[in-house]
């Protein structure tokens, strides 16, 4: 009968000539992959506890180690994948749902792979963003719908004033809601310094707001979800903006769980919960069945909060995302956060991350119409999340309609990620998504801030060279500019619901 414990998704290849028995991989891999053969004293391997993260490949002073996925040929054919048959195994083993982490790596068709970018020829000419200024500065709020100069007292009223409870982002990107716990208090630090350095914001996520993370509250969105954890006056009255989580694009419709051998002091506190119990976020908030329950939260809070700041609420993109989106505008909130089924997490059962939500591209286009078609688009800012690789996924985004886009993925690939996706053992070797104090050592905040900075730095380098090809100075004019945006390879309900023309169709 196959068991498991033979089956292994990577192979480690050591060369022994290589090899100077430095026992470094021995010493840090968190999953024990490693270890000394007392029988021949060489250096030798479990390759079915490898998960590749490739931290010790990096490590390895002589370069004698090579990760490989494992070539070996399950007897799959196209339906019967190896992957599948895997899990069978598993799941007849021990019973239960498979978990993983990170984002669905299903190969669903990707839109941003499908959408090409517009550029000025001749009659409206292109601008160079080395010598003229381009703006990436964008506002998330509700906007008033119109200026009446009239109105206006130009010795009293600043454009400050008009601009008021508006969060202020130099770059249209900000950093996805990660909580204490499912990430080190070091990824923490390193992503909120980044976001006060780069003029922009960062989520905390459902875990509350750590002590040390106070100088970076006015950076800081901070998350109400169904667990309230964390939450209290202070929490809401430090922060820049508050965000209802409803949903999330890995596990739309379910609830999380961080169990209680996970809870530390530190997280404890910051959560408010006992040390040692589980955090378990309930699948609904069990006071929102209805807009009008919805409504009824935004406002106790804008009450909190003096209505001086933005709140808003964050779904997980589904089937009825648009109407979902208008009742949330309807109910009050300042900005929409839509999560699509790339969006990553620190543990889901796989079954639902790969299955459940619609891509981030198509719930943009059909929000951003809907909402248009309404006549609400101003009162509400769109911000998107789910898997943006690349400046250009980001400016695609916002050519379909967001306002701004939220990075979580990426950014811990920037903090030195691998994606291995099993955040959910807590065994991060990158010291990233564990809390195990001799890993989170490994993330030093200030190298990582650097490498957050850099990463915003040239994507809004690379958005202001599009910007500029298509001829456009502001980011502000692109936003929902779908003319900008042609389809290659869609068909035509695809093109209709992205609402944008095939390539080779003019104006
Ligand atoms: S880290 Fe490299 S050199 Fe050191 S024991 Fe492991 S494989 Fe050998
Ligand atoms: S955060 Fe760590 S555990 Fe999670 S995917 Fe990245 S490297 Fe793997």
């Amino acid at each position: 009968m196959a068991k498991s414990k033979n089956i292994s998704d990577f192979v480690i290849e050591r060369d022994q000539n290589r090899c100077i028995k430095c026992h470094a991989c021995v010493r840090v891999c968190a999953n024990d992959v490693h270890f000394k053969d007392d029988a021949t004293s060489e250096v030798a391997s479990d390759d079915s506890k490898c998960v590749g993260c490739h931290f010790c490949e990096d490590l390895c002073p002589t370069g004698a180690l090579v990760i490989r996925k494992n070539p070996s040929e399950t007897r799959e054919n196209a339906h019967w994948k190896k992957e599948y048959i895997y899990r069978i195994v598993r799941q007849a083993e021990t019973g239960g749902i498979v978990l993983t982490g990170m984002g669905c790596d299903r190969p669903y068709k990707n839109y941003f792979d499908h959408i090409l970018l517009n550029a000025a020829q001749v009659t409206n000419p292109s601008i160079d963003p080395l010598r003229e200024p381009m703006e990436l500065k964008t506002f998330i709020g509700r906007k008033i719908d119109a200026v009446n100069l009239d109105d206006l007292n130009w010795k009293t009223t600043s454009i400050d004033e008009i601009m008021s409870g508006l969060l202020e982002l130099e770059v249209p990107i900000m950093f996805s809601a990660m909580s204490f716990g499912s990430i080190s208090l070091n990824a923490c630090k390193a992503i909120a310094e980044a976001a006060k350095l780069c003029g922009t914001y960062w989520n905390t996520g459902e875990g509350g707001l750590h002590q040390s993370l106070y100088p970076y509250a006015d950076r800081a969105i901070v998350q109400i979800a169904s667990g309230r954890f964390g939450v209290s006056s202070e929490y809401l009255s430090r922060a820049a903006a508050v965000e209802i989580k409803i949903g999330q694009g890995a596990k739309p419709g379910i609830g999380g769980h961080l169990p209680g051998e996970k809870v530390s002091q530190e997280i404890s506190l910051t959560r408010m919960i006992p040390q040692g119990s589980d955090a378990i976020s309930p699948a609904p908030h069990h006071d929102i069945y209805s807009i009008e329950d919805l409504r009824q939260l935004i406002f106790a809070i804008k009450e909190t909060v003096d209505y001086k700041k933005p709140v808003g609420v964050k779904i997980a993109a589904v089937h009825n995302v648009a109407p979902i989106a208008s009742g949330i505008v309807r109910a009050g909130a300042d900005f929409i956060t839509i999560d699509g089924v790339r969006g990553g997490t620190g543990a889901a059962p796989v079954v639902i991350r790969d299955n459940v939500g619609i891509p981030i591209e198509i719930a943009i286009a059909v929000v951003d119409q809907r909402l248009r078609d309404e006549g609400i688009r101003n009162q509400i800012s769109i911000v998107a999340a789910g898997g943006f690789r690349t400046s250009s996924d980001i400016i695609k985004a916002i050519t379909l309609g967001a306002d701004a886009v939220y990075i979580g993925t990426s950014a811990l690939i920037a903090l030195g990620c691998h994606v291995c996706q099993k955040c959910y053992t807590g065994k991060c070797n990158w010291g990233i998504a564990t809390q195990d104090p001799y890993l989170t050592r490994r993330l030093n905040p200030e190298i990582g801030t650097k490498r957050l900075c850099n990463l915003l730095r040239a994507w809004s380098l690379e958005m202001k060279e599009m910007l500029g090809g298509m001829g456009i100075n502001a980011i502000e004019s692109l936003r929902g500019n779908r003319e900008q945006l042609r389809g290659i390879d869609l068909s035509e309900i695809e093109l209709k619901i992205l609402g944008i023309k095939h390539a080779g169709e003019s104006w």
